[in-house]
């Protein structure tokens, strides 16, 4: 049985291999590659995802899967073994309704479809990008449908990314959430806003940069398994579980930009970082869900980050590093200002508030795409009409509309989203528990120690990677399943503190 299980490792480090190196490839493309590359670069990563996919897909794997059943029944739950062998079984069983052709066929279409769109949208051209969503929604049903028996065509589509979770599911929470949001949302907004003037003089890119990645390192990240560099649309990737790296943008007329970028892809990296050594190259080496991903970025972004605790220890060392724009400003003007509520045209750079609404939007017509109730022709419209209906705005254009977000342009249609507001709310109740086990956190974050906190998440949730799945890994840590009550507490009590709620 050893024999087995060590062909089974083998097999799955070489698909690992091959993946990595597409990941470095879509790296490279989103950083440094001169846009001359894509047509190629579109060909090298298609050719690698295919040949990563027939080897996992190599019914050699299955036997071995199925010869090692007994193995894995004699083993404990929790072993490490039993862990890799269950969540191989999952990934192979929903892999092999794949067909390569397919696989190769999206792969070369997104990497297109990305393209045009890092042209398209700077030119407002939502046409130029019409046909190729339209391919997309095609090709996300088809995917859907390579999973026959589901209650809606989008949970095959969202089972990979947040596994346990159904759209009903993912509706029910939303609409749950949507009730508790609206009114606190609507009580900041009817206030006077905050001053965020502070936020927005000229602040030069290296120094924000510098600052950025002292904050990352203070966090725990280990940057002699990591490195920043800028991008579009800033991400986390991970070449292997000793090169884990992060991206961010900046604007040099905006503060929190790069800064509150680089804590959020932190979040995500420190979770690939705090992964168990021994599970290198296998399945088992990434984070469990998006939902659960989304939560530690989340968490150290806005939890952590935007606390009043946090700056008491960080604002003089940022005021040091621009005296001439922050000297005069005092911590109580700043800690408003990174905590501005407001409805705002983009997702990335909406407040914690009004964030979720952004998601909510996303969802729905997903579905209704899905669902064939809207087509692509009707986007642009339908983004205007709800968006006015949930903000009181309308976008003046569809690149900051409809255009905005990088996820269609790369990927399907169906799942991309939900894993953003499930990650605030898992991240408020992991956070509440870690305050439960160790109510001195709070007091170390204002002495700019972290290691507490990230401890109790390395031990809870990062180590052990996918060996569990999402609702094992909540219900583990925290006790119970998913519960949006922190999250709600959470708010009431921050926005509490710098707005009158009732
Ligand atoms: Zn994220």
């Amino acid at each position: 049985m050893q024999a087995k299980f060590k062909e089974l490792k083998t097999r799955l480090l070489e698909v690992n291999d091959i993946s990595s190196a597409a990941g470095l490839l879509h790296w490279d493309q989103s950083t440094y590659m001169p846009p001359g590359g894509a047509a190629a670069r579109a060909r090298q990563t298609a050719t690698l995802d295919r040949i990563a996919h027939e080897k996992f897909t190599d019914p050699a794997i299955g036997k071995l899967l199925d010869a090692l059943t007994p193995y894995e029944k004699s083993l404990d739950y929790d072993s490490d073994e039993a862990g890799l062998i269950r969540a191989t079984r999952r990934k192979y069983e929903r892999a092999i309704k794949i067909p390569a052709a397919f696989m190769a066929k999206v792969t070369t279409h997104t990497s297109e479809s990305y393209q045009v769109w890092t042209e398209a949208r700077p030119a407002n051209d939502f046409e130029r990008v019409r046909p190729y969503l339209e391919k997309t929604l095609e090709y996300s049903r088809e995917c859907a449908n390579f999973y026959p028996g589901y209650d809606h065509i989008a949970d095959p589509l969202i089972e990979p990314r947040d596994y346990g979770m159904k759209a009903a599911d993912v509706r029910r929470v939303f609409g749950d959430l949507r009730k508790a949001l609206v009114p606190i949302a609507a009580a900041i907004t009817s206030q006077p806003p905050a001053d965020d003037t502070c936020l927005h003089k000229h602040y030069p890119e290296e120094k924000q940069l510098e600052f950025g990645m002292k904050v990352a390192e203070q966090f725990g990240y280990d940057l002699t398994r990591g490195r920043q560099d800028k991008t579009h649309h800033p991400f986390m990737t991970k070449f292997s579980l000793g090169d884990v790296r992060i991206t961010t943008r900046t604007k040099e007329d905006s503060l929190g930009e790069a800064l509150f970028c680089t804590m959020h892809e932190t979040g995500h990296a420190l979770y690939e970082q705090g992964i168990k050594l021994e599970f290198e190259g296998t399945p088992l080496a990434r984070g469990t869900s998006a939902g659960v991903h989304e939560s530690q970025s989340r968490l150290w972004e806005n939890i952590v980050g935007r606390s009043k605790g946090f700056w008491k220890c960080f604002y003089p060392h940022l005021q040091n590093t621009f005296l001439e724009q922050l000297g005069t400003v005092p911590l109580d003007t700043f800690h408003r200002a990174i905590n501005k509520v407001e409805k705002s045209l983009i997702r990335t750079e909406a407040d914690e508030v009004t964030y979720n609404l952004h998601v909510m939007l996303r969802f729905d017509f997903e579905l209704a795409l899905l669902e064939g109730e809207m087509e692509i022709k009707d986007l642009p419209n339908a983004w205007r009409e709800r968006f006015e209906a949930d903000f009181g705005i309308v976008p003046p254009d569809d690149k900051d509309g409809v255009m905005q977000d990088v996820h269609w342009y790369f990927g399907l249609i169906g799942g991309s989203f939900q894993g953003y507001t499930l990650g605030n709310i898992l991240g408020a109740q992991f956070y509440e528990k870690a305050l439960e086990a160790h109510p001195e956190i709070p007091n170390n974050i204002e002495k700019g120690e972290f290691s507490t906190l990230h401890t109790w998440l390395k031990n809870n949730i990062y180590q052990h990677g996918s060996k569990y799945t999402a609702p094992e890994i909540i219900e583990r840590a925290t006790g119970k399943p998913m519960t949006i009550e922190p999250y709600i507490d959470y708010l009431q009590t921050k926005y509490g503190e710098l707005y009158t709620l009732n």
